[in-house]
């Protein structure tokens, strides 16, 4: 038997969506843009979606501008602030390389986070001490590789209080499956979605422009989505958006629940069968986890090959590393979080997701701890980084589509 453990990479898309996107792929064409009852039908179809979106998020379904992803919406979002207004940027350590990238190359300073990757508080009272104004701070709302989530509410307080007009930005990409954005998301001027996430189909999603906020857009020459991001609009993508964020609407409270209680009879069953196994942020109280996130480290564990075995056995789980230099790298969020490079090379992120079954939570506390032994037998045999699969493991997780895996 199979168990799909990876929805914080990718989730299925739902029948509702591929039932909506259908007639978009095969026999409905129509340019949104145009003038005939086509193109008409192609545009009431997205407005019908972005209103759907619009109601997930709490905002005016003028304020969704509809991207080719979450990557799109978070480079759209930095490119668009930083450069035209004074001021610095601030990004949390732990962002997604979509945001942490593009801030880091116009010169963004890091905020420090804690052990559970929240943004510290007192690491945000000296960067803000050290800049007259802020142009751009940009924290996620939860995040991809541990699924914490952040106090956005009193990041945003303290920044607006430093500088009333900063604009703030928020990645809800791995949040909008399963939070509150109406509440959660309310201080952000910006927000990233996408779709595939939550049900939707990969490559559509939107970044939530609210309160008028200027921004420069990143994508140029025609004039679409309110000038705010030019090029023909995916419609079948979009549709299959709005069907999916319509469909989590209905369900939410309910998947949020079971999934939480199969996330910690897993979690449960993992540490009773390895006792070494260390919870990264869940436990201590807290509630700040995403429901679908388990993130553990397992001490002596080779990540890769653990993912190789995993994948042999039919589980599809990710792990917070990438091996860029050929050599496993600590993922940057843990490190930000200070996890030690031996503890975070046997890092595994178990998400689980609206498809998620008691039987798929079942398989993986059989299959999981006979891996991890062997993934340590094969590791005492033949040394760490030269077991044997490790390699194709590089690429059978590629989530981005590149050689080099990232965790997503
Ligand atoms: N931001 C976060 C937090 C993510 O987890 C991802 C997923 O990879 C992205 C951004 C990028 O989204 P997309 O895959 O739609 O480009």
């Amino acid at each position: 038997m199979a168990a799909y453990l990876d929805h914080a990479a990718s989730t299925p898309v739902r029948p509702e969506a591929v039932e909506a996107m259908l007639p978009f792929l095969a026999g409905q064409v129509g340019n949104p843009s145009g003038a005939h009852r086509a193109a008409r039908c192609a545009r009431r179809a997205i407005d019908e979606a972005r209103d759907a979106v619009a109601t997930l998020v709490g905002c005016e379904p003028t304020e969704v501008v509809f991207t080719s992803g979450g990557t799109e919406a978070d480079n759209a979002a930095v490119a668009g602030i930083v450069g035209t207004r004074p001021g610095a940027t601030l990004v949390s350590a732990v962002e997604h390389h979509a945001v942490l990238e593009p801030a880091v190359a116009r010169g963004a300073t890091t905020l420090p986070v804690d052990g559970r990757g929240r943004v510290d508080g007192a690491g945000l009272d000296v960067a803000l001490a050290a800049v007259d104004q802020v142009a751009l701070a940009s924290v996620m709302l939860a995040n991809n590789e541990v699924g914490t989530v952040q106090p956005l509410a009193d990041v945003a307080r303290a920044v607006r209080a430093h500088t009333a007009g900063a604009v703030i930005h928020t990645d809800a990409v791995q949040a909008a499956a399963w939070l509150d954005l109406p509440v959660l998301a309310a201080e952000a001027d910006l927000v990233s979605l996408s779709a595939h996430k939550l049900g939707g189909p990969a490559g559509v999603g939107a970044l939530v422009v609210r309160r008028a906020t200027p921004l420069a857009p990143l994508l140029r020459g025609g004039g679409q989505e309110l000038g705010r991001r030019a090029g023909t609009p995916n419609v079948a993508g979009i549709v299959g958006f709005g069907a999916a964020a319509t469909q989590l609407a209905a369900e939410r409270p309910r998947l949020v629940a079971t999934t939480r209680a199969r996330r910690d009879r897993l979690a449960a069953g993992l540490l009773a069968t390895l006792p070494d196994v260390r919870l990264t942020v869940l436990g201590g109280g807290t509630d700040d986890v995403l429901p679908g996130h388990l993130h553990v480290c397992l001490p002596g564990v080779e990540a890769e090959v653990l993912l190789f075995l995993l994948d042999a056995a039919g589980i599809s789980a990710s792990a917070a590393s990438s091996c860029a230099s050929g050599a496993a790298e600590p993922s940057h969020v843990l490190a930000a979080m200070g996890i030690g490079h031996a503890l975070a090379a046997g890092s595994l992120r178990l998400s689980l997701g609206w498809s998620t079954t008691d039987a798929e939570v079942d398989e993986a506390l059989t299959v999981v701890p006979a891996a991890v032994a062997r993934a340590r037998g094969d590791l005492g045999a033949t040394g760490r980084g030269a077991a044997p699969g490790a390699s194709d493991v590089s690429t059978s997780t590629g989530e981005a589509g590149a050689d080099v895996p990232v965790t997503t």
